[in-house]
């Protein structure tokens, strides 16, 4: 059986974890302080901050920026549910726009969907591949876009337009146009949760790269105390002999990561850095190198001068199949021992959406490109050997769904 996503754990992860356990201190502290600190340099900005899932992460940024109800904020139809319920969680309607041929959000239907309440856009690099920054970044500091932009609250009228954030949930490591993702929207958000390149289990970084005249220190800060109840210590500088007493500023949430999970994280991400990340990509090549024989496929077009992804998914389509012939296939593939699955059913074909009035009628891309979307396994793990079965398994099944 060739699993889809194990997580990836080894000595040096479980003797980080027994450190943590040993250490006396198994919440919020060091170990979630050396994880933060290496990811920010890592991305190149000065703060980044953990959180317990990319979700919180989100809702979080998403809140401190002032976005609450009546507020829109733009995401891609074609993404998890978790990017849109982080807005609605705060009391903002998701505005969805389609997707465009490399799965991302179509950066030329953007405009159309910006009205006087939007208040932020949130881009997913899909499998890891990059969205296209430079014109997102373009359309909100556009003269006529900012001149409907309406500031509510102090950092709204700081930034004076819309707030890009990225949903990096797929994409640490990535790269566009020369600059890591981390550098490319005001903030960015990657996850943690176990299935995801780097994992802690379960967990959500915020990496900041607010413009001036915003401090990132200040803006850390701000949301640190932000996800831990707006208590002016935590609980590791109360532990300290005398240092028992504190304040509650501010009505904050309860999202801050445990060190018993972070040293999960810490150790896997100086793994992924020196060798995960590049196993990754030699999995997703075997594929590419393997599937572009065939008529039937279609291989994802993840491939700029400048841009590399993070090769977290292999979305390989299938010409010619439709829903119906994409599940007989995955059926097919199953019985050879090789789990798949589909990324993403579009948002509006979820009920929690569409009762909420979104048509996947409305969305023409996003549905195509699922229809006919198989996602292949893709981890360190996949020897070539294995990669073989998985391919041999794809092209069997496919051959004997499709009249070829
Ligand atoms: C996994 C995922 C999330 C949610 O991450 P959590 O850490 O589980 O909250 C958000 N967006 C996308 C695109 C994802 O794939």
């Amino acid at each position: 059986m060739i699993p889809f996503s194990p997580p990836y754990i080894d000595e040096d992860i479980i003797s980080e974890v027994t450190h943590t356990l040993q250490s006396g201190w198994i919440t919020t502290g060091p170990k979630t302080k050396m994880l933060e600190d290496e990811i920010a340099a890592f991305c190149n900005v000065q703060k980044a901050l953990a959180v317990n899932s990319a979700t919180s992460a989100m809702m979080l940024v998403l809140h401190w920026y002032g976005v609450t109800r009546g507020d829109e904020v733009i995401v891609p139809a074609y993404t998890y549910c978790a990017t849109a319920l982080a807005a609605m969680h705060i009391g903002a309607k998701p505005v969805m726009v389609d997707a465009g041929s490399d799965f991302n959000i179509n950066t030329q239907k953007i405009k159309a969907a910006i009205t006087a309440k939007t208040k932020a856009i949130v881009a997913v690099d899909f499998g890891g591949w990059p969205c296209d920054y430079d014109a997102i970044n373009a359309i909100v500091n556009d003269a006529g876009i900012r001149a409907i932009f309406k500031p509510a609250g102090e950092q709204q009228e700081k930034l004076g337009r819309i707030l890009v954030m990225s949903d990096a949930a797929h994409a640490i490591g990535t790269v566009y146009n020369g600059r890591p993702l981390g550098r490319c929207a005001d903030i960015t958000v990657f996850s943690l949760h176990a299935v995801k390149n780097v994992t802690s289990a379960e967990g959500g970084v915020i990496v900041l790269n607010m413009p001036a005249p915003f401090n990132n220190e200040a803006v850390y800060k701000t949301l640190r105390l932000w996800s831990l109840n707006g208590q002016t210590k935590d609980a590791f500088t109360k532990s300290s002999a005398g240092g028992w007493e504190y304040d509650i500023v501010y009505p904050g949430f309860k999202m801050n990561m445990p060190d018993v999970l972070a040293a999960i994280g810490l150790a896997q991400f100086r793994k992924y850095k020196s060798a995960l990340l590049a196993e990754r990509k030699r999995v997703f090549d075997y594929y590419t190198r393997a599937f572009k024989n065939f008529a039937w496929a279609i291989c994802p077009p993840f491939e700029k001068a400048g841009c590399s992804g993070s090769w977290h998914l292999y979305p390989l389509r299938i010409k010619g199949a439709g829903e119906k012939e994409r599940n007989a296939i995955i059926e097919k593939i199953a019985a050879h021992e090789v789990a798949v699955n589909v990324h993403f059913k579009p948002l509006p074909m979820l009920s929690v959406f569409k009762e909420r009035g979104y048509n996947i009628e409305d969305f023409p891309v996003a549905y195509e490109l699922y229809c006919n979307e198989i996602s292949l396994p893709v981890y360190p793990q996949l020897t070539d050997e294995l990669c073989e079965t998985v391919v041999k398994a794809v092209a069997e099944s496919v051959t004997a769904v499709l009249p070829v």
